[in-house]
């Protein structure tokens, strides 16, 4: 259980985001969710 919970956090801080709608990487997070600095789309 506990090595699930760190494989996750290491995913999330080793994957880079993309914009699903512009395909930017330039994205933010803000309150909890992800946005695209570019088109403004919020994602999760
Ligand atoms: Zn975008």
């Amino acid at each position: 259980m506990a090595a699930q919970k760190s494989l996750q956090s290491v995913a999330r801080e080793g994957s880079k985001l993309k914009c699903p709608d512009c395909g930017s990487e330039d994205v933010g997070f803000s309150d909890h969710q992800h946005f695209c600095k570019k088109c403004g789309l919020v994602f999760d």
